[in-house]
Formats: structure tokens, sequence, C-alpha cells
């Protein structure tokens, strides 16, 4: 542990921005304890109460602790909050083997906690969600694609009355520093910079989802909330072949029961399991359990929050049927299912479609906009 916290000498930074360029916060660690970073280049700290500004020492382990409602940074106390200010171009800070090169705010939070909150530029933001968000891999076009809905589901978030925007999971879009940086997504995000969808003036809440299996959801089905046009959903031909089209899970019949019990069940034995309601996409929303007693009902998305995202894979189900102690869901797509679908969005891409027209499929009657 490097002890050292060298007072700056260096002349204030000088933090210059064009016109356009929209600024993002990021919740990287929200409510944790303690963090250990390392640095890797100039890395300076800046307590907000003081003004006053220290230099860390480069390529050192540090420990930020809170202290009493302060900031401790290496065994010297600050104020409240403090800023981590890497100098421009460097790599910056590594938490936990990530990097995050924009200015991090840390703030004593209730509890004897601390808030970490990343600042950066909406398109640097976008160099750390495109490449755990979709496979970098994927076809230029189709990551064009994603860079416009993620850059319109971003705006849509930013919240100036919060003390951040987004999270770093999947509660908001999956964001992970910017590790992982290719060509083909630097490209992406450069050649559609500034773009997101509107309809009717308003951005567009750009949601996206693994493959819908045929055809996207709409919001309001899944969420509840009012959707516009490019939410409704639409069917889908183009991932049809896509390996995560179909899915099938067995679940015993005692995890069954004990999750409509958890849920009020009474019910020892299970005579059927079936979709009882289904939204006009086909995913259900109600899944029946007859039982020895009465029919317990438990929602869709329940369903899958109980046994998991990624093996519960979406609420596109086909069909439930009993087998050797428990039962067999299969279904189709992976992921809610509400906006673009992304084995159909590389599966266009492939066939030569371009951006813009992945993004008319996929948002009906959105507009692709340059917001400066
Ligand atoms: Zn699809």
């Amino acid at each position: 542990m490097n002890k050292t916290l060298a007072p700056a000498l260096a002349a204030a930074l000088l933090l210059c921005g064009t016109a356009e360029a929209v600024e993002i916060r990021v919740g990287i660690r929200l409510g944790t304890p303690s963090f250990r970073l390392r640095t890797d280049g100039q890395v300076f700290v800046r307590d907000l109460n003081s003004g006053r500004r220290y230099l860390l020492v480069e390529r050192s382990p540090y420990e930020i602790t809170p202290v009493g409602g302060l900031v401790r940074v290496a065994g010297e106390t600050l104020g409240p909050e403090i800023s981590l200010e890497p100098r421009d171009g460097d790599l910056g800070v590594k938490i936990n083997g990530v990097f995050y090169r924009g200015r991090l705010a840390v703030k004593a939070a209730p509890g004897g906690l601390l808030n970490v909150v990343e600042h950066l530029d909406m398109e640097d933001y976008l160099e750390g969600v495109l490449p755990v968000e979709m496979s970098p891999g994927s076809p230029l076009e189709a990551l064009k694609a994603q860079a416009v809905a993620s850059r319109s589901y971003a705006m849509r978030r930013l919240s100036p009355s919060r003390d951040y925007d987004v999270t770093a999971d999947v509660n908001s879009q999956v964001y992970n520093g910017r590790n992982n940086v290719n060509a083909r997504i630097r490209t992406a995000i450069e050649k559609t910079r500034g773009q997101v969808l509107t309809y009717k003036g308003t951005i567009v809440t750009a949601y996206f989802h693994a493959c819908c299996g045929g055809h996207t959801a709409s919001s309001t089905a899944v969420w509840g909330e009012k959707a516009s046009k490019p939410l409704y959903g639409v069917k889908d031909p183009f991932c049809s072949s896509s390996r995560h089209s179909n899915w099938q899970l067995y679940i015993p019949e005692r995890d069954l029961l004990s999750f409509i019990q958890k849920q009020g069940s009474t019910a020892l034995q299970l005579k059927r399991v079936r979709v009882a309601k289904k939204d006009k996409s086909e995913r259900a929303l109600s899944i029946a359990f007859d039982t020895e007693n009465k029919t317990h009902y438990a929602e869709g998305s329940a369903m899958r929050s109980a046994f998991g995202n990624s093996d519960f894979r979406s609420t596109y189900i086909t069909s439930v049927s009993p087998t050797s102690g428990g039962w067999l869901f299969k279904g189709r797509g992976w992921g809610h299912g509400v906006g673009m679908c992304q084995s159909g969005a590389a599966a266009m891409a492939n066939k030569g479609r371009d951006y813009r027209r992945i993004l008319r499929h996929y948002y009906p009657g959105a507009s692709i906009t340059v917001r400066k």
C-alpha cells in the first residue's frame, strides 16, 4: 500500500468540450463499504469541499474508505466528496480489473458507505457498453444499430435531479469501463455519433434484447408502461436461425411447488402447468398451476426472476409438459423481448441491410436524429 499523497504542482486541468458533448453519470459502485483502486497514469484527487488537489502516485494501489461521513484516501481524511481525475489520454483508474477513464466522483453515503459515480462523455460511455451488450464480432451495421439504440436508451435515462443517471448493470445497460473496445466498435460509435431514435420529437427508450424468438414484445405488456408506436412489438422473421431462437428447461416439481408456496399456495401436488394468459406477441403474462386443491396463478416475469433469466430465457413459452418428476418448459427467444432483437439485427446486417433499415424494422415509426 502506497501511503504517499503528494500535492499536485501541475496547472489546473483544462476541461474542454464541444457544444454537442453530452455527459452521462454512471453509478459504478453504490453503497460500497470501501474499495481499492490502482492508478495507471496520472490521477489527481480533488477534495470538492476544500478545493485542494493532490496527485496520486502512478501505477500504485490505493484504498478509499468512508470515515464519519468523510472520504479517506491512503490514510488522509478529506471532505465528504472527492473526485478522481485521470489526466486526459491516460488509462486512468483500475477497479477490480476494469479501467475507468472518466472522472470518478466518490461521495460518502449514509450508513458508512461510499457511492462511486463515473462522469464521462456519452460517446466514451458507449465504448464501455457495446462490447458487453453485443457480441464484439457482430457485423458493423448491427453494431451501428446497437450504438444508436444504446445512445437513445441512455439519453432517456439522463436525470439531473439524481446523483447518477444509470447503473453499470442490467438495471440500465451493462457498462464495463473501457475494456475490450475493438476497431469495429469504435467505428460503429463514430459513424453514428450523436444519433438517437426519436418519435414525435421525443427520444425513444430504445430497449433491446438478445433474441425475440419470432415476435418482439410491447413495453406495455412487459413493464406496464405506456408504449409509443416504436415499442408496440413487431413480427421478426430474421432471428429464426439464431441459436437462441429456442430453449428448454426442466424444473423439478418440488422447485415449482416451493415457488408457488412462497407466493401463498398450500398445494403439495401439481396436476397441470399451463400458460393461462398471453400478450399479443404470445408471451405468457400468467402461468396457471392446477394443483390438488385450487389453481394458483403466477406472472410469467416472476417465474423468470425466480428460476434465473439465463435458464428461464423468456416468457415466450410454447409448451409445458410433465416428465420424470418435474416439468419441461419449452420456449422461444432470450430476454424480455422489447425493442431490437440483437440476433435478428445481426442476421439483417449479414443479409446486407444497413443500420437504418434495421432500426426501422425494430422501432417502426421512429426517426434517426442527431442530438446537438
Ligand atoms: Zn428476433
